[in-house]
């Protein structure tokens, strides 16, 4: 494992064999056909012993982060205090995971929802606990048991949380987590016939290729995959806020941020006066060791990674840039871009780092035509100080989170997922576990 702020190797992480994939399976496999039958409130407790063993290893868990994927450490802690919500939150559900009782004559027909078995979890590396967490806890309340493959470039923390797991009492092989490259174990999880569900969130190109292997076995799928959201700023918004929030919205994590803003959509009349807000707050953004408690920006995940960011920079227009500190590790820095027209590539590309795109639009029409105007639709944001066009535009933009003058997209309790090719299904919320269920209908004769 390399650190990305400093480019040091300071960790091995073997890979899994296929072979090794295939007894993981089956033991969580033999796992869940004890789990599914745990009581409820056991599961239940269980899950909140869970959450309360990662609280106490919260500073633990972030220190991992911010070695193994370059997080500054105040984001890092709050990603690990989300693995404990999310547990949290999800331990509420065995008890509640109700069916319905329907009318039906000569009899009672019940609905139950039956978990699915074994769920392979595949999570890339821009937020690793987080993610994992939001497919492993819903999926371990309704009573599967769960393979988890972790990023090549960022397993540690993954690893560590199987452990935890264990200290919190999670049955043996209820939770495995397999290192490895996804050509191989990913792809064992996908086509082995035991694994019956996979939560996958990475990009795009290899989401399209998991759907595909899982349709072989009409395999359940969920897909959270990349994008490249809009941030429309209309003349009539607080333009100061805007301006103000909008590197946050798109240079949090260094832009690895599937939800990262990062096409800037300003009114004409606005659009002057919004490059001049920004650049001030584009400059601020403290950029350095993200070990540090003041970092806001750390380095990319890795060298290819910040090269390939690179690659999206040249030959573009660039209205201004941030800091980016010397000396080794993966750095680029806040990078402000000019779009020409929206067949820019940089306009198009999900580049997957700290570099915004801004384009002025002329009226409404026009900023929800651009908006769509992409193969993405995760997530967006709406500055307007008038309700009714901010519901308008909220109800016309394709994606499948949308902010009216904020950029917050994820809260735990509340669905979060992709429309068009950003992805399939919904995590989080209750929603989440009807995604690790199948819904059985029992009909009961009372007629001889
Ligand atoms: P990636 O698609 O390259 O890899 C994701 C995971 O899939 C990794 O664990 C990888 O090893 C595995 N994998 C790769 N090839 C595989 C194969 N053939 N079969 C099975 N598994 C395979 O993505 P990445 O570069 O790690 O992450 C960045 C992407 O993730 C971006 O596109 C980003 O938008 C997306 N993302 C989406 C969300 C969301 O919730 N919508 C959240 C975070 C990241």
């Amino acid at each position: 494992m390399v650190n990305p702020a400093t480019g040091e190797v300071f960790a091995e992480v073997p890979d899994t064999s296929p072979e090794q994939v295939d007894a993981a399976v089956a033991r969580a496999a033999a796992a869940y056909e004890r789990w599914r039958w745990v009581a409820p409130g056991e599961r239940a407790r269980l899950l909140r012993r869970f959450a309360a063993v990662v609280d106490a290893h919260v500073e633990e868990l972030a220190r991992i982060e911010v070695r193994n994927s370059g997080h500054p450490i105040g984001g890092a802690r709050w990603e690990a205090g989300n693995v404990r919500d999310v547990l949290d939150y999800y331990a509420g559900a065995p008890e509640r995971l109700a069916g319905r009782q329907i009318p039906v004559p000569g009899g009672l027909d019940v609905t139950v929802h039956e978990p699915l078995g074994v769920v392979g979890v595949i999570v890339p590396w821009n937020f690793p606990m987080p993610i994992a967490a939001w497919a492993l806890a819903p999926a371990l309340a309704a009573g599967n048991t769960v393979v988890l493959k972790p990023a090549e470039l960022t397993p540690l923390t993954a690893l560590r949380l199987a452990e935890l797991g264990r200290e919190a009492g999670l049955p043996d092989d209820v939770f495995t987590v397999l290192p490895g490259a996804g050509p191989v174990v990913g792809e064992r999880l996908v086509t082995h016939p035991a694994v019956r569900k996979i939560s996958f969130t990475g990009s795009t190109a290899v989401g399209t290729r998991i759907m595909a292997g899982c349709a072989a076995q009409v395999k359940r799928v969920t897909l959270e995959l990349g994008g490249k959201s809009a941030n429309l700023v209309f003349a009539d918004a607080d333009l100061p806020r805007a301006a103000a929030t909008a590197p946050y919205a798109v240079f949090d994590n260094a832009g690895q941020d599937c939800c990262a803003r990062s096409r800037i959509l300003v009114q004409r009349s606005a659009y002057d006066r919004f490059l001049e807000l920004l650049e001030p707050a584009v400059r601020a953004v403290r950029v350095e060791d993200p070990a540090r408690e003041t970092a806001e920006m750390g380095p990319l995940v890795s060298a290819a990674h910040r090269d390939r960011v690179a690659g999206h920079v040249e030959g573009a227009r660039v209205a201004f840039t941030g800091a980016r500190p010397d000396g080794p590790g993966f750095w680029y820095p806040p990078t402000v871009l000019l779009a020409d027209s929206p067949a820019d590539r940089h306009w198009r590309a999900e580049i997957f780092g700290p570099v915004v795109s801004v384009l002025p639009f002329d009226d409404e029409a026009d900023a929800v035509r651009l908006a769509n105007d992409t193969e993405y639709g995760l997530s967006g944001s709406i500055w307007t100080r008038d309700v009714g066009r901010a519901l308008r535009v909220a109800r016309a933009v394709e994606a499948g989170n949308l902010s009216v003058n904020s950029h917050s997209s994820v809260r735990y309790w509340t669905p979060f997922g992709g429309m068009k090719r950003s992805g399939l299904g919904r995590e989080l919320g209750p929603d989440a576990l009807h995604a690790f269920t199948d819904v059985k209908n029992v009909f009961i004769a009372t007629e001889e």
